[in-house]
């Protein structure tokens, strides 16, 4: 039997998160109609759907964290919560007709370029397989949870909770929990434990540098207001937009020049820290031993304070193995627990690049290409061998703090390549290495003035490094310039025919 010539879809989207959700939306835009979304959650919203843990709320101010072109004047406060967050994915999706294209429950295991027919293959869990024109995967960046390998865990008797995972019925009301990790998830979730857990332990191995979080509730006049003059609406996000990309953009980006103001972070959250704990040595053991910025800082006003109260202890000698009712400390101590919380983040490197098989023309296997060589993709969205194909959770993508500053330059890369390669009567495009090349000698060069090369990162276990030590997650670049190079790239960039 030969295989189909003609693609089932004219696009084929992997992930209903926001990435999903704006090529969705971008797609329609270009008047494309016939595509599928297949997330493998039972709803829509990305890491939003999925992490549902207390405290979860934004750490970017919601009116700089959400798309450009959908202003939300129902938000509660600056710093929204993770409800109101995926409210508002569904609100969008609903708005531009987007869910009656998703397929939920739906796992996809690879994608495979067919060079005769010219269009994917995508196989699902299951073992159905469908053809389309177009792949873009949309993955997200933090979407593959970490479970540490610590000897023993397997053998803890009592609850064990991923913060992923979260079970909204438990209770740690008397109860003696344990949390592992110091990220930006443990540093919402703490101080919540802190209240109702007879004894809260902190298993901290790197410390995380932690700003005040300065929140502002919007009164009903001024959601009223943002929905009738969006402009006044616009002006707030023009001022939150312009703080966050200063601190990308100077002080991290161009280190070499602003180090001043990467130092002016750091001495903020020293003096957060010495406002919230009158114990110096406990303070000493949360002071991070690496600059502000090599990892991702966090915001909060509860979490120093939480050390303070008598039921939290702060465990920072490291863990040596659990057993069936707690943890062995490396010092020889033991603590007894009923709960383990892992807070352990996500494996971005090793399980999210790329999140699915992708295998291009000329059997070119897109993850053992990145590891062979090294994790490259032009603009952040497209690499040589693979036609028709736009990742959008790829190297050198993301755009400092907020997604939808990416998601923004992502739609327009769309909207102009796409409307090109219609404009010319074409099938398939696909970048060309030249192109490619010359964009990877960009970033890293780009990179050399920046804080994590020129920066003291070394201890600071970052996910913005990958497993060479090179920074390649974040595109060096303002917002205004990845818009700029979106909006209008030369065509001789891609291949088109
Ligand atoms: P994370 O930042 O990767 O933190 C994971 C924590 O677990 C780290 O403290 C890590 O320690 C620790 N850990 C991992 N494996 C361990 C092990 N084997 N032994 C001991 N400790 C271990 O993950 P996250 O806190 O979930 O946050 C991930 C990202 O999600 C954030 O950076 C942020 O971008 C995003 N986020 C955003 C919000 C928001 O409000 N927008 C909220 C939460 C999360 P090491 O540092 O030593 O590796």
């Amino acid at each position: 039997m030969t295989a189909e010539h003609s693609a089932a879809f004219d696009a084929l989207i992997v992930g209903a998160g926001f990435g999903g959700i704006g090529a969705a939306i971008q797609l329609k835009r270009l008047k494309i109609e016939n595509f599928v979304i297949l997330d493998r959650e039972d709803d829509l919203g990305g890491t939003w759907h999925v992490n549902h843990y207390p405290g979860l709320a934004v750490d970017v101010p919601t009116t700089t964290y959400s798309y450009f072109f959908e202003p939300n004047p129902n938000w509660s406060r600056l710093f929204s919560t993770g409800a109101e967050i995926k409210q508002y994915a569904g609100d969008v999706a609903d708005k531009y007709d987007v869910r009656r294209h998703i397929r939920y429950n739906t796992v996809v295991e690879s994608a495979r370029w067919d060079e005769d027919a010219k269009l994917w293959r995508v196989t699902l869990a299951g073992g159905e397989t469908l053809s389309t024109r177009y792949l873009i995967t949309a993955t997200g960046f933090l979407s593959q949870p970490k479970v540490p390998d610590i000897a023993g865990i397997d053998d803890f008797a009592g609850k064990v909770i991923h913060t992923t995972d979260w079970d909204d019925n438990y209770r740690a009301d008397g109860k003696r929990v344990a949390i592992i990790g110091t990220g930006a998830t443990a540093v919402q979730l703490i101080p919540v434990l802190a209240k109702s857990a007879a004894e809260l332990t902190v298993y901290q191995r790197t410390a995380i540098w932690v700003v005040p979080k300065i929140d502002i509730r919007f009164s009903e006049r001024a959601k009223r207001l943002f929905a009738r003059v969006p402009l006044a609406q616009r002006a707030i996000r023009a001022v939150t937009d312009t703080i966050y990309e200063a601190m990308i953009s100077t002080a991290v980006i161009r280190h070499r020049t602003f180090r001043r103001l990467n130092i002016a972070a750091a001495d903020l959250a020293k003096m957060h820290r010495f406002a919230s704990i009158r114990d110096k040595e406990l303070r000493d053991r949360l002071t991070p031993d690496y600059d502000f910025g090599c990892k991702r800082p966090t915001f909060s006003n509860g979490y120093y304070r939480a050390f303070t109260k008598p039921n939290v202890h702060l465990q920072s000698e490291g863990i040596d193995h659990v057993q069936a009712d707690g943890i062995v400390n490396s010092d020889g101590t033991k603590t007894e627990i009923d709960t383990l919380v892992l807070a352990t983040g996500f494996d971005l490197w090793e399980a999210n690049f790329p999140a699915i098989e992708v295998i291009g023309r000329q059997g070119r296997n897109l993850g053992k290409w990145w590891r062979d060589t090294r994790f490259q993709a032009y603009q952040g969205v497209s690499m040589p061998y693979f036609p028709n194909f736009l990742s959008l959770a790829s190297p050198y993508a993301f755009l400092g703090l907020n997604f939808f500053n990416t998601m923004e330059y992502q739609m327009r890369l769309m909207d102009r390549l796409f409307t090109e390669v219609k404009r010319r009567g074409a099938t398939t495009f696909e970048v060309t290495e030249e192109a490619n090349a010359r964009y990877l000698d960009r970033m890293t060069e780009l990179l050399g003035d920046s804080l994590w090369t020129i920066g003291n990162c070394a201890t600071s276990r970052s996910y913005y490094y990958n497993p060479s030590g090179e920074p390649s997650l974040l595109r060096p670049t303002s917002t205004k310039e990845a818009v700029r190079e979106a909006s209008d790239f030369p065509f001789s960039d891609y291949q088109i025919s």
